[in-house]
């Protein structure tokens, strides 16, 4: 069966539902070992999908478990989900604006995968935070502050929890077929009427070209629509970090303070995605979405409402306290300055991420990266700043400084969204 499978995927034959029910059937019962299932996923990632057999593969994740579905609201229920980034903690800024607007918000989120970050790695840093949450308390938590953000249960698409981190392992996550049918698999199957998928494309993000991210976008858009959700897809910029913070409780930190009225590119596209929501939800334009969402942030009431989802999932509220912040913040761990003066032309965010993670593995909290391609730098300029409570290696200190190059000549910016998909 196994070779089967990885001869017709490399000579491109249609696999059909069996099959693939066959190899994600086979992998969760152990039937299949872990080597061979990573044989089959590097050919997937070698050779791709047809696009009807991707749709059978997120048919066959999403029938491996079970399914959410709510009591009726006044509002319809919205989620989103990105397909990964460096400095992406906009479900952190999002959630709470959403469900400020009175829209309920349920998100069941990952952990790291490759060199991006997850949410509920994100979430643990308010120390208590809850994420393995049941469905009806899930729903509890919904009903008092409007939004919860769990972790993938172990009833919930199983055969995606499985294969993530089989994926995250053996470096065979960038795939369109097997990220399409991950996410659209977990956005069915957690029962959201109104979905915004934010598909990062660029040198951090695993679709690196405009045209591979449209097509991903393209993709998973079909196929909720085809299961009756509404959904739209915002290509995102990647080639530069989205926010400031790299590392959990750097990016924590960095979605509180947009909170708190911060201005940058990751408040501008939390914005662009809750005003999607909130327009969707509540059937008004998205001139109008728009609106909600920025006055909600601009009004602190979104930063009250992230407070109550942390209460309500048990977190403590130090982090919201700016003496916490900066005992995190003045534990500097080591910096690296621009050799030179010009503009940045290019950011290796992936080779970024996987520095952050192996530093934050070590036991460091994080870093801060405050320049973006076309930012101008002088000599001796902090481009990265490290913070832990033991000094940085020197070695790592030089790997971050090669992730960037810089122009002697000025670099145009790069846009935030680069197109909308419905
Ligand atoms: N996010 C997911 O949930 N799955 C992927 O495969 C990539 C990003």
């Amino acid at each position: 069966m196994v070779e089967e499978i990885i001869k017709r995927i490399k000579e491109r034959s249609p696999l059909g539902k069996e099959r693939l029910a066959a190899f994600v059937g086979g992998y969760l019962s152990g039937a299949i070992g872990k080597e061979d299932a990573t044989r089959i996923l590097r050919a997937v990632c070698d050779f791709g999908l047809s696009d009807a057999d991707a749709v059978s593969l997120t048919e066959v994740m999403l029938e491996s478990g079970d399914r959410l579905s709510f009591k009726p609201r006044k509002y319809l229920y919205a989620d989103k989900h990105s397909t990964g980034g460096v400095a992406d903690s906009t479900t952190l800024v999002i959630a709470p604006i959403v469900a400020a607007a009175g829209v309920p918000f349920l998100k069941m989120s990952g952990r790291k995968l490759g060199h991006t970050g997850g949410t509920i790695d994100k979430l643990e840093c308010f120390s208590g935070f809850r994420t393995e949450l049941s469905v009806k308390e899930a729903e509890a938590v919904v009903d008092k502050t409007g939004a919860a953000i769990i972790a993938q249960s172990k009833d919930l698409v199983p055969a995606d929890k499985a294969l993530y981190k089989l994926r995250d392992e053996t470096d065979t996550v960038k795939s369109l077929p097997l990220i399409a049918s991950s996410v659209v698999s977990k956005k069915l199957a957690s029962g959201a009427d109104v979905l915004v998928l934010d598909v990062k494309t660029g040198a951090g993000a695993f679709m690196d070209t405009l045209e591979e991210g449209k097509k991903l976008a393209q993709l998973m858009v079909r196929i909720l629509h085809d299961s009756g959700r509404q959904a739209a897809a915002l290509l995102s910029d990647m080639n530069s970090p989205l926010g400031e913070g790299i590392g959990g409780v750097m990016e924590v930190i960095d979605a509180i303070e947009v909170l708190e009225g911060k201005e940058s590119r990751l408040r501008d596209l939390s914005v662009a995605i809750a005003g999607l929501l909130i327009a969707r939800a509540k059937k008004v334009s998205e001139k109008e979405g728009q609106k909600e969402a920025f006055s909600l942030l601009k009004t602190g009431k979104a930063l009250a409402k992230l407070k109550e989802i942390v209460a309500a999932q048990g977190g403590s509220l130090d982090l919201f306290s700016k003496e916490t912040r900066t005992s995190v913040t003045s534990s500097v761990a080591g910096t690296v300055s621009a050799p030179r003066s010009g503009f940045v032309e290019k950011i290796d965010c992936v080779s970024l991420g996987n520095l952050a993670r192996e530093f934050e593995n070590a036991g460091g909290f994080g870093m801060t990266v405050p320049v973006k391609i076309g930012s101008p730098v002088a000599k001796g300029d902090v481009i990265v700043r490290l913070f832990g409570e033991t000094k940085a290696p020197d070695d790592m200190l030089s790997a971050l400084s090669d992730c960037f190059t810089l122009s002697p000549t000025p670099i145009a910016s790069l846009p935030l969204v680069y197109e909308i998909v419905t």
